[in-house]
């Protein structure tokens, strides 16, 4: 058993859902290698020792720039606001390390190219946090989807909708802002819906039709100055879809939608079935089938349980129920597992450019009011 060293930039919500995950991994899954966590990097050197002992890594910096090129580490792990992105990877992959980021990959899909050219050059692993993919349920779906239970798909319907900014008082900070997140609600929360559409359909969106709007236009700056800043972004866009396979479908995506907290769901709708499901019920499948007489048709919940994928290494009891963070240790399982074996990992920069394209297609489609190609 080798050891993989891990390099982790940004402890906020994400660095602690990745620190949490790479120390449990082992513990759920056999691994081909041991993650190890090795160096942390914040804002400053202080800040950083302080959460190196709260998250459990060996090592701490205030200078990301010395983490990516240390080199006792292996895989860079990037968990900082969205603009930072493109230059940490671009540095990282220079320095030839394997490169984890959080979604949404980069500010626009020309910088997302920039990075998938260098990853694929330097011949260094990639993998983008689309997390919501590896939960047991969804990866259910798709396994049913893909058996081919709903017969020919005919829609899909997704939203990943939150209420995180519904609140005018809430300050503006990185989220709001052009040049440090790139689209709001869509890059944000839309960007996993996005990702879920191709993931579960196995159909490539190829054309979109946008709708954006930013609901609260000003928010009090963070200083505590009292003064208002410009919200730069949207906070809920919607999009009709064209697959390449014949399927339509449609998204949509909110910060502001008032009770949402994780509202990520989607309709998968077959000749000859139909798939539901909601992330507020994470462990929960809806499944309908043409089947059996008239009267005695309809959904049925799947619960998840050790039978469903990835479900029986947390647990051997059915309807415990998995969270969000487990999806994170599943996708530290498939990282290093992609690593190790030189298989291909999804979804790698190439694939999560693709988001980063029908986002900027569904705001072009918003702007030039027409059908925009992905
Ligand atoms: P956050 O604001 O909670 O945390 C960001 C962290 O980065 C902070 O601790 C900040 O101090 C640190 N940071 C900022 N500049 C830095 C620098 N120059 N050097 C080192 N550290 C720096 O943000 P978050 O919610 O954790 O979001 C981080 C990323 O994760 C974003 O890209 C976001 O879109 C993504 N995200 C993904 C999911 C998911 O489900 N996959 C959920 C939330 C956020």
């Amino acid at each position: 058993m080798t050891d993989l060293t891990f390099g982790l930039i940004g402890t906020g919500f994400m660095g602690k859902a990745h620190a949490i995950a790479l120390k449990a991994a082992p513990t759920v899954f056999s691994l081909p290698a041991l993650p190890v966590c090795e160096l942390l990097a914040e804002v400053d050197d202080e800040y950083a020792a302080c959460k190196a002992r709260e998250l459990g890594f060996d090592r701490s910096t205030g200078d990301w720039k010395s983490l990516v090129t240390d080199p006792h580490v292996d895989v860079v792990d990037i968990c900082a606001p969205n603009f930072l992105h493109k230059e940490m990877a671009l540095a990282a992959i220079a320095a030839g390390k394997h490169v984890y980021t959080e979604k949404p990959l980069a500010l626009c899909a020309a910088d997302a190219q920039m990075m998938v050219e260098a990853a694929e050059a330097a011949g260094v692993k990639t993998l983008v946090g689309f997390n919501y993919i590896r939960n047991s349920a969804t990866q259910l779906a798709r396994e049913i989807i893909a058996s081919g239970e709903l017969g020919e798909l005919i829609h899909f319907r997704g939203r990943h909708n939150e209420d995180y900014l519904a609140d005018p008082a809430k300050p503006l900070d990185w989220h709001s802002r052009r040049g440090t997140a790139g689209a709001g609600a869509l890059g944000d929360v839309g960007s996993h819906i996005l990702n879920m559409a191709e993931y579960l359909t196995g159909q490539r969106i190829q054309e979109v039709v946008g709708q954006l709007q930013t609901v609260i236009p000003t928010r009090p700056l963070a200083d505590g100055s009292g003064g208002l800043g410009e919200v730069e972004n949207d906070d809920q866009a919607q999009a009709l879809l064209r697959f390449d396979g014949g399927l339509i479908g449609n998204v949509e995506t909110s910060r502001v939608a008032t009770g949402r907290k994780m509202g990520l769901a989607y309709t998968v709708t077959g000749t000859k079935g139909s798939i539901v499901f909601d992330q507020e019920r994470m462990s929960e499948l809806q499944l309908y089938k043409c089947e059996g007489p008239e009267g005695r048709q309809g959904f049925r919940t799947l619960l998840m349980g050790p039978e469903h994928p990835d479900y029986a290494a947390f647990s051997p009891a059915p309807g415990h129920g998995l969270g969000y963070n487990d999806q994170k240790i599943i996708e530290i399982r498939d990282l290093i597992e992609g690593i190790v074996s030189g298989r291909p990992l999804y979804p790698d920069f190439r694939e999560a450019w693709r988001v980063n394209r029908m986002i900027d297609a569904i705001e072009a489609s918003h702007a030039q009011g027409r059908w925009v190609p992905v």
